[in-house]
């Protein structure tokens, strides 16, 4: 079996959700007061959702497990569920997207449960611009989470930044020269219309074209090919070796190349960051369902996957469930 869609896409890549929780409050992401968690009861006990993820690698065909959130660190079970994840048969490759914070003490138990990647979200080196978008004071805590992961050998450690016009937009080159530096790999993202208070628009997202412009003005910008199933394009810098990845998920989709689908964590499949529609396999797990019951429904799951996420049709609606909830 594996996660075949109608479009001929096979899902490979399992993003898993840990928490809807998260200790930073980003613009682009959250209002100020946070929202409602999901009730603990609804969320999946950690053998609940290793025994998810075991499905999904043996007998679905899933390579690479990413856990996100929410923040997943807040996840207290996390290297846990990476040592059994990493224990599956096929050793899938296992990264987590975190904001950083509470890295600088994990980071080694991490990388010893077998976790192989880190990226980590970082919009600006400014202390006051760090407060302005995420709305806490723990820029000090975030540079120290990637100091400890590259120690920790989790190499490339990529860094994730959104940009927001009139407020980081300017400092992408800046952000982009302290990550060669100290060499992360930088990777800027669109921002998506994901947040649940619903403030994006289309005229305060910087595009991709936008930052290529910005950073062109001070660095030389050569494109590689073969992006494949990822969704960054990547740019050598300056003549390489390091690189620069854009990621234009509203200008420049990649939905025909997608590899992707996603769990929640109180167990809902979704096919895309976009899908309007879940499957609950938490229904099926705590009712008693067979292994193969729940490979069944996560197959059809996949078959109302649609060819694009929408986002510039005109008839776009943003899915009921923010990123904090989905998965980033
Ligand atoms: N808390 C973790 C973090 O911030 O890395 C993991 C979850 S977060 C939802 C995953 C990624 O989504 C982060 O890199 C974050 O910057 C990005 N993100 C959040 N909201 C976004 C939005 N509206 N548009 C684009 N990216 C967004
Ligand atoms: Fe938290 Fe990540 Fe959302 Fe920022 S982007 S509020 S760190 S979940």
């Amino acid at each position: 079996m594996q996660l075949l869609d109608t479009h001929g896409r096979i899902a490979t890549d399992l993003r898993v959700s840990l928490t809807d929780r998260c200790n930073l409050r980003c613009q682009y992401c959250m209002p100020p007061e946070g929202l409602d968690w999901m009730p603990t009861e609804e969320v999946l006990a950690d053998d609940e959702l290793i025994r998810l993820i075991r499905i999904g690698v043996e007998l679905l065909g899933v390579r690479d497990v990413r856990f996100t959130g929410g923040e997943p660190l807040l996840r207290r079970g996390l290297p846990g569920i990476v040592a059994a994840t990493k224990a599956l048969e096929g050793t899938p490759r296992t990264a987590i997207t975190s904001n950083g914070l509470g890295l600088k003490h994990t980071a080694r138990a991490l990388a010893e449960a077998g976790l192989d990647r880190v990226n980590v979200s970082l919009d600006t080196t400014d202390p006051e611009t760090f407060r302005t978008i995420t709305r806490r004071d723990r820029l000090d805590d975030v540079l120290d989470g990637l100091a400890a992961a590259k120690a920790a050998g989790m190499t490339p450690v990529k860094v994730n930044a959104v940009l927001l016009r009139g407020i980081n937009d300017l400092e992408a080159p800046d952000l982009l020269r302290w990550c060669l530096k100290h060499e992360y790999e930088l990777r800027f993202i669109e921002q998506m219309p994901l947040d649940a208070q619903h403030g994006w628009s289309r005229e305060a997202m910087v595009t991709a074209d936008e930052t290529l412009a910005l950073l062109s003005e001070h660095v030389d910008l050569e494109p590689q090919g073969g992006r494949g199933s990822a969704p960054a394009e990547r740019f050598l810098v300056d003549g390489g070796p390091q690189t620069v990845g854009i990621i234009g998920s509203v200008t420049r989709p990649f939905c025909g190349d997608c590899n992707r689908v996603r769990l929640t964590a109180d167990g809902q499949v979704r096919n895309c960051l976009f899908a309007r529609e879940e499957s609950d396999l938490r229904a099926a797990l705590r009712g008693g369902a067979s292994d193969e019951d729940i490979a069944h429904r996560w197959v059809a799951a996949m078959a109302t996957k649609l060819p694009g996420h929408g986002i510039n049709d005109p008839s776009f609606l943003q899915p009921t469930r923010p990123m904090s909830s989905i998965g980033g």
